[in-house]
């Protein structure tokens, strides 16, 4: 069957198209038939004609079975669902916690129920893998009317990506989820670290939002809320300006002045820029004392697995992040680290393996949309 994955981000719309089957999941051997990028999209209407225009081919007279979309922020759902009318409204309530993505998800959903009304639309959440984190890594030390009513808690981002990347370490070694711990670095313009503990999420860095963790591309990763709060209190700052800076201007790009592109970021540094230097040698440290506080979690780890753009292809940070981490088990190999592919692969043979897995977040959103078609269906 014909499944489509729709992925809306702030400007832009990510689509794919895959001819897949339970079977076919099972076996990996679904197919990409198409995808593409629709940029500075103005409506997602626009944009949806667009797509349907360089997917109509690809489909080749065949119905579109199934719609999975990316969405952000699904609250405490603990997996992916089948879009009706009380999920697009729990959708629409949780855009105030994300109001860059849901919003955008929402409307990406509507236009296209309009082209394909007869398929079954699925939310597939970058929040759901992680609603197996216990309460005491979820949980802020605040007064708990601060966490019922207001719902502040870790929620944790980047799901799907560290779900695809913990079953497929699984099936590379042929044995189920349960067998290991892992730690698993997605280092994209976005940057989170997971531990997955037996298959489970078990604590993760983003929290409340994607600021929260690590050192990104615009975005700060961990601040103390009371410097903020002085910049509220004594400057009166705005608090929107300040949160547009903490994700927009802040990060590699603040810190390095150079870009907010780790390619951009490395060649000024090798060309002698200090600060972008020293923004690598941040992002690095930031990294690796969550590796280290995520294998003290689990007590112990089996693998260390990178992925996504900057995870998936920078061996230099690779290298940056693993140093000095032998007395953990952890050491990269510099010859396969240093050589380039785009399959999964081992980097190092230490205690604790170190491995570049890349990110399938499409495939997953597809493979969860059959899933959940395959359950309607009984
Ligand atoms: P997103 O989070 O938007 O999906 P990606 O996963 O594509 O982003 O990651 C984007 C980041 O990956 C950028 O910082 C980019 O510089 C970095 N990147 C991509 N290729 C390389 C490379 N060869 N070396 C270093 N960084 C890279």
């Amino acid at each position: 069957m014909k499944i489509l994955v729709l992925n809306a981000g702030s400007s832009s719309l990510k689509y794919a198209l895959y001819e897949t089957s339970p079977e076919a999941a099972a076996s990996d051997s679904d197919q990409l038939l198409c995808e593409g990028l629709v940029e500075r999209v103005t409506t997602m209407p626009d944009a949806l004609k667009t797509a349907f225009a360089d997917l109509t081919p690809a489909l080749g007279g065949e119905a579109v079975t199934g719609v999975g979309h990316r969405v952000v922020h699904g609250g405490t759902f603990p997996g992916s669902m089948i879009i009706d009318a009380s999920v697009e409204s729990a959708i629409d309530q949780l855009s105030a916690l994300a109001p860059l993505h849901n919003p955008r998800a929402l409307a990406a959903y509507r236009a296209a129920r309009e082209h394909v009304p007869q398929a079954t639309h699925v939310a597939v959440f970058d929040t759901a893998f992680h609603q197996t984190i216990p309460r005491h890594a979820y949980a802020y030390a605040i007064p708990p009317e601060y966490q019922a009513e207001k719902k502040l808690r870790r929620y944790g981002f980047h799901g799907i990506s560290h779900r695809s990347v913990a079953l497929r370490f699984a099936k590379l070694h042929n044995k189920p989820p349960e067998d290991f711990r892992l730690v698993i670095c997605h280092l994209g313009n976005g940057c989170s670290v997971c531990a997955v503990d037996r298959g489970k999420s078990v604590d993760t860095s983003m929290g409340f939002t994607p600021l929260e963790g690590l050192v990104m591309g615009a975005r700060s990763g961990d601040m103390d809320a009371s410097a903020l709060l002085y910049l509220i209190s004594h400057e009166g700052k705005d608090p929107a300006v300040l949160l547009q800076m903490l994700n927009n201007a802040s990060g590699l790009q603040a810190v390095s002045g150079v870009s907010n592109d780790m390619r951009d970021i490395l060649k000024a540094a090798n060309a002698g820029n200090d600060s972008a230097r020293f923004a690598v040698d941040m992002f690095c440290y930031r990294a690796r004392k969550f590796i280290g506080a995520y294998i003290a979690a689990m007590n112990g780890a089996d693998a260390l697995i990178f992925t996504a753009g900057i995870g998936e292809n920078s061996a230099p940070v690779r290298a940056g992040i693993c140093a000095d981490l032998d007395q953990l088990g952890i050491a990269v190999d510099p010859e396969l680290n240093n050589t380039a592919s785009h399959e999964a692969r081992r980097i190092g043979n230490s205690a604790i393996a170190v491995w570049v897995i890349p990110t399938e977040e499409q495939l997953m959103i597809a493979r969860d949309t059959l899933a959940c078609i395959d359950k309607l269906a009984g």
